[in-house]
């Protein structure tokens, strides 16, 4: 098969769409930051059709560019930033208001007033820790919130969607309202075990089943683009969460093999195959990607809300640096952090802690602490988390990790990465493609069509970009350790002491 698969990447950022060749390579590119909306302290937003018109803007920007039409591409894949919650009118396309973003916590009251019993059910039927982090409460949050939607709703002219399903739903002229398992599978209302939506879980949120999209495998013709929005019917073969996707696009489609990914939260996930394993850390245990007609498998999750987005906050409200990778090259000039930690739970703390009310945290700050420590701090805040969720996984696989795979926007500073290798005590490998998120989608929506003949031919292209090797002390390592768990015991006690 000819052309190229295009992947539509939908970012908490940005939106990217990249188009790939046979052997994985990026043949065009285009990309669009997009307006992140803080409305209160704790709270985040999204204009839904700035996602939709910022992801058109770059789909036709990509083809442009290589000058290639409709018909030069053999499907598109899709990814997408999870939990995200859109609801729109099932006619005319209109959402009923902002996307609620899957950092917000306008919600984490809903959250703690859940009964142990219930947080029990939640645990056992959707494999998530409960959260306002999910897409359950913030549904409802729209229904009560938001004049007239529950009555319109229960009407059958809402339709909810994640991110992917909202993009379907405008790809195909609003013909198709679909999502895939791991998109369902975060929405905190999906059975991951007998992967229906659940009907106790839909009772508990107060949500009608008729604004729900249908379920499939991430690997699946899910509907056809209109012909007025690309210029020609392209099969929309894949959709799948962006760290699942990730997860596939780093080839591992094992039991074991494990990815990190650094963009705006961090997430490391491992595939374990079939079975899906509970944590007894913290962790989520999630849906992976597969394509129609294979088994579902399984991964465990640790999630982190803040990772490369603590660098855009250096340079967005800071004003420390003019770009992220700016943050290197201070890292790198200063020697260490002079004391100073950061723990940057802006939206609380994700995977192990699972605390919302935490907040952003700074200490050991003396006279001499300068700029350069500062932004290094940042930085190895994003390795700290990391490796707290490392050792979770450990934990729960009961075998060391051999070695981590990472990707994402923030893994393409060697600073971040090195200082991971070091802090782990492990090898780390970057791929020569960071992309893997896009590459994953491409990959399931390739190998849907028959454009790529089975994962192997996938697995060839992975490319080992540069490897990371610890060199640091044992005693070094427990130092910075030990002021790390102080720091987050700081974090954490200022949640505490809130009443
Ligand atoms: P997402 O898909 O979540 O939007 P990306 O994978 O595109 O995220 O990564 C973007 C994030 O990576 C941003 O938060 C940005 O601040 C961070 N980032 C990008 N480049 C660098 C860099 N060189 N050093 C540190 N962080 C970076």
């Amino acid at each position: 098969m000819d052309g190229y698969i295009m992947a539509l990447d939908q970012g908490t950022t940005s939106s990217r769409c990249i188009l790939f060749d046979h052997s994985g390579r990026i043949c065009s590119l285009a990309q669009q930051e997009f307006t992140q909306y803080f409305p209160k302290p704790g709270w985040v937003e999204h204009n839904a059709l700035e996602i939709w018109s910022s992801q058109y803007a770059v789909a036709t920007e990509a083809m442009a560019r290589i000058a290639v039409t409709a018909k030069d591409i053999a499907a598109i894949g899709i990814t997408n930033q999870r939990e995200t919650t859109i609801l729109w009118d099932r006619r005319t396309g209109m959402p009923v208001c902002s996307a609620i973003v899957w950092q917000c916590r306008r919600t984490a009251e809903r959250i703690d007033r859940l009964t142990p019993e219930e947080k029990e059910m939640i645990r056992e039927k959707t494999g998530l820790v409960p959260d306002a982090y999910f897409s359950a409460s913030k549904i409802e949050w729209i229904l009560d919130n938001v004049k007239g939607v529950r009555e319109r709703a229960l009407q059958g002219e809402i339709c909810f969607g994640n991110v992917d399903a909202w993009l379907i739903y405008k790809l195909t002229g609003g013909q198709t309202h679909v999502t895939d398992y791991t998109n369902a599978s975060r929405t905190m209302l999906f059975n991951i075990h007998t992967k229906q939506w659940d009907e106790e879980l839909l009772k508990l949120f107060h949500i009608p089943a008729d604004i729900l999209p249908k379920v499939q495998p991430s690997g699946k013709i899910f509907g056809y683009t209109d012909e007025s929005v690309l210029g020609g019917r392209i099969p929309i073969a894949a959709a799948a969460g962006d760290q699942q996707a990730a997860l596939f696009g780093q080839c591992c489609f094992g039991p074991g093999e494990v990815k990190n990914t650094y963009g705006t939260g961090g997430f490391l996930l491992m595939n374990t195959g079939t079975r899906a394993i509970t944590s007894a850390h913290g962790l989520l245990t999630t849906m992976a990607a597969v394509c129609e007609g294979e088994p579902v498998q399984y991964a465990l999750e640790g999630s982190v809300f803040v990772a490369g987005s603590i660098i855009q906050w250096l340079r967005d409200e800071m004003r420390m640096i003019k770009t992220a990778a700016q943050s290197e090259e201070y890292a790198d000039e200063a020697f260490d952090t002079a004391g100073v930690y950061i723990v940057p739970a802006f939206t609380g703390m994700g995977a192990p802690y699972w605390n919302p009310y935490a907040r952003g945290t700074v200490v050991g700050i003396t006279r001499g602490c300068k700029k350069e420590h500062f932004i290094r701090a940042a930085l190895e805040s994003i390795a700290f988390q990391s490796m707290d969720v490392i050792h979770a996984m450990e934990e729960d696989a009961g075998v060391p990790l051999n070695g981590l795979k990472v990707d994402g926007g923030a893994s393409s500073n060697n600073f971040l990465v090195k200082f991971q290798a070091d802090l782990i005590g492990k090898e780390v490998s970057r791929p020569k493609c960071i992309e893997t998120t896009a590459l994953g989608a491409a990959y399931l929506a390739g190998l849907t069509v028959g454009y790529w003949k089975d994962r192997d031919e996938v697995r060839a292209n992975w490319q080992l970009g540069r490897k990371f090797v610890p060199d640091m002390q044992e005693e070094e390592r427990a130092e910075l350790l030990r002021g790390w768990k102080r720091a987050v015991h700081c974090a954490i006690g200022w949640a505490d002491d809130r009443e």
